[in-house]
């Protein structure tokens, strides 16, 4: 690249890095998402690498955070607040990993600490009490929010030891906080916080401490920017330290002898994290010696004792180049975003859901438009919003069609839904997805007919509705793509080994409207055969627990169709099983525990066990987890950081307890 070239690049990144800084440090209202943020300041690095001559002294690259408002009085570290270098791979962490030894020998260890997604502040206590907080601002002065700080309740006013400290630690949101917060938000017609890391920051950044008190904040410390009269010669035994004086200190920090260990520790936060109730962007690796920092020593920005590695974006930047229509199972058409190739949360994604057409119409989504799109955990990738103010003139509006792209019969909209419906019970598109979850692993489960293999069937009219699975014929499967003697015989076995299925497995795979795997469980316990099932009436149906109005009215529906009994019938004849084939023997091997019967409701962060494992042990032992706490709840169990779920238990005068009696409570069951 040419110099006048990399120039006109490098001022433009500059301006444009500037201008997404400020919306994030000043305004606490990013307009972009880390991910893109990041990738221009690495751009913007790889040019000044290769010209170094064209380094600015007020280079976003050299930089920290962004200038102290001015309505705060400003407050100058004595020791500068720095940024951190960033690891955005195994491989980055092994490089500085070797910087870290070619200065300081082969002797090192790490302490890994999560990174928390909040608002950097340093925290200054005298005689061992809290005289003064502030932000990091440009790192050499910050702001004096020290009213605000008061009002959480994880700063200590009072150490337990009257020392001078300087502390440094990250202000955070719990996410069920931020939830709350934003519900509110919107009920009032307000403007929502894009993340609980705005949200955080946004809060202290008030001139009213009435503010900050009522937004749930909290505070993990992370380091000690000075100290008199204590010698400490590593990282983590301040941390311990820190912790015995009062401060509340994250328990994952862990000290690492090795990099695999260190490399080890990210990967199992990458998917963790979405357990955790507050939110991580990473993990900071930190030398644990306090003598090799200072042989190690700091850039202009950052300590090189130190690293964040950053977890695969979970929300980037892409265009959106077409939206296709694809009807469901029960008539829906769902739009999805076709969208240049991109890598989110670590895989690539081509695809997003945009949900409905208000939600398109919300969000303004235009053929052309870049938009963000996020992707966490198992959610499915979604657009987000739309940046349009990279906007170029060319984009095109998009309409939502008046009739279905499958069968062309007029799309309806039910009243009191957003979706555009399908009405027409022929229609292929529905039967051919009816068929794909009849077969699925929670309904008939038979292996070996995958998505293509139906659509195949389907396409070659082998098969009109589920039925016709069971009269599959050796020869017709031959005939299909990539079908081998083997695959056929297995597959033939596969169905062959559905027919003795228990009843809930085909009372899911059938589709009724609003019975899912679980309900269908509870029915088929109920009624324990698909005859006694098709002959309750709305009123039998109500008085099963767990059965709503809906759900009992969407049953009697179903089977009052003619189409539906004949279909019961050819399943029969068939072979198929319609009768429960009992409790598995786990479950009734568990009669008389303190679980059996009883919904459960798990709240906020369990340390021994995950959410899941939690969940299978209870249902284990015969009880219902649930998701909101209501009169019908008969336990809450709460763990770290439980928020408004124990709060309701506690004004319904629900039975809460807390991780340890849970654990116990198990135990002895
Ligand atoms: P950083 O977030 O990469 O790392 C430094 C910060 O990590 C510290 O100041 C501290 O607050 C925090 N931290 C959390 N847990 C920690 C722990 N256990 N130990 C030590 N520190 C811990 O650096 P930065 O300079 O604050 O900001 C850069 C970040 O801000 C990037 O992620 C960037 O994407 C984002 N950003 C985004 C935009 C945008 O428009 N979206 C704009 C500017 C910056």
């Amino acid at each position: 690249m040419e110099k006048h070239q990399a120039e006109q690049e490098m001022d433009a990144l500059r301006k444009e890095l500037e201008d997404y800084g400020y919306h994030y440090y000043v305004l606490d209202a990013p307009i972009v998402p880390d991910s893109e943020y990041d990738k221009l300041l690495n751009r913007l690095l790889e040019l000044e690498g290769q010209f170094p001559e064209l380094i600015t002294e007020d280079s976003p690259t050299v930089r920290i955070g962004g200038e102290p408002l001015s309505a705060f009085k400003k407050v100058a570290h004595r020791v500068p607040m720095m940024s951190l270098g960033n690891a955005f791979s195994a491989q980055d962490l092994r490089d500085f990993d070797r910087r870290v030894r070619q200065n300081v020998g082969d002797e090192v260890a790490y302490v890994c600490e999560l990174k928390f997604d909040g608002l950097a502040v340093s925290l200054t206590y005298e005689e061992g009490r809290f005289v003064r907080g502030a932000t990091r601002g440009d790192g050499t002065t910050g702001e004096d929010i020290t009213h605000n700080l008061k009002t959480i309740p994880a700063i200590p006013l009072r150490l337990k030891e009257n020392v001078m400290l300087e502390v440094r630690g990250e202000a955070y949101m719990p996410k069920h906080s931020f939830e709350t917060l934003n519900a509110a938000k919107e009920e009032a017609g307000e403007e929502k916080f894009a993340n609980p890391r705005n949200a955080a920051a946004g809060s202290l950044r008030q001139l009213d401490p009435k503010i900050a008190a009522k937004r749930n904040l909290s505070l993990f410390v992370y380091s000690i920017g000075e100290l008199t009269g204590k010698n400490m010669d590593t990282h983590y035994k301040g941390l311990m330290y820190l912790d015995e004086l009062g401060f509340k200190v994250n328990k994952e920090a862990t000290r690492c002898e090795s990099m695999d260990d260190v490399i080890a520790y990210t990967e199992r936060w990458v998917e963790k994290r979405h357990e955790l109730p507050y939110e991580i962007d990473g993990v900071v690796i930190k030398v644990d010696s306090l003598a090799m920092h200072e042989r190690l020593g700091f850039t202009a920005k950052f300590p090189r004792w130190a690293t964040a590695y950053k977890f695969p974006a979970e929300e980037v930047v892409t265009v959106l180049r077409e939206i296709e229509l694809n009807v469901g199972r029960t008539g829906v058409v769902t739009p999805t975003a076709l969208l240049d190739p991109v890598l989110v949360a670590g895989t690539t994604v081509r695809r997003a859901s945009l949900h409905n057409e208000d939600l398109i119409r919300e969000k303004d989504v235009k053929l052309g438009d870049t938009v963000v799109v996020k992707k966490a955990g198992d959610i499915i990738p979604e657009v987000v919003s739309v940046l349009t103010e990279k906007r170029t003139g060319d984009e095109v509006d998009f309409a939502m069609p008046t009739h279905c792209p499958e069968c062309d019969s007029q799309l309806e909209r039910l009243e009191g839904e957003v979706a555009l419906r399908c009405l027409n019970p022929k229609c292929p598109a529905q039967i051919r997805e009816g068929l794909i979850h009849f077969v699925s692993r929670n309904a008939m489960n038979i292996d070996g007919l995958g998505e293509k293999v139906i659509s195949q069937l389907f396409a070659h009219e082998l098969i009109a509705d589920v039925a016709d699975l069971y009269s599959l014929k050796r020869e017709d499967l031959l005939e299909l793509e990539r079908m081998g003697e083997k695959s056929v015989d297995n597959l033939l076995t596969a169905i062959a080994v559905s027919k003795e299925n228990s009843l809930e497995r085909l009372l899911f795979g059938l589709g009724i409207r609003f019975v899912g795997a679980k309900a269908a469980r509870t029915l088929a316990e109920q009624f324990e055969t698909m005859e006694a099932l098709q002959e309750a009436s709305e009123e039998d149906l109500l008085a099963v627990n767990e059965i709503g109005e809906k759900m009992a009215a969407s049953i009697v529906a179903y089977y009052a169709k003619p189409e539906v009994r004949t279909l019961l019938a050819e399943l029969r004849s068939a072979g198929v099983s319609m009768e429960f084939k009992g409790k598995q023997p786990r479950e009734s091997e568990q009669v008389d525990s303190f679980f059996t019967g009883k919904t459960v409701v798990l709240t906020g962060k369990l340390s021994e066990l995950t959410r899941n494992e939690a969940q299978e042990r209870i249902e284990a032992l015969g009880g219902t987890v649930t998701g909101s706490v209501s009169k019908k709840t008969d336990l809450v169990v709460a763990g770290e950081d439980a928020g408004s779920k124990q709060k309701k238990a506690e004004t319904l005068g629900i039975e809460l307890w807390n991780e340890a009696k849970f654990i116990e409570e198990l135990e002895k069951a």
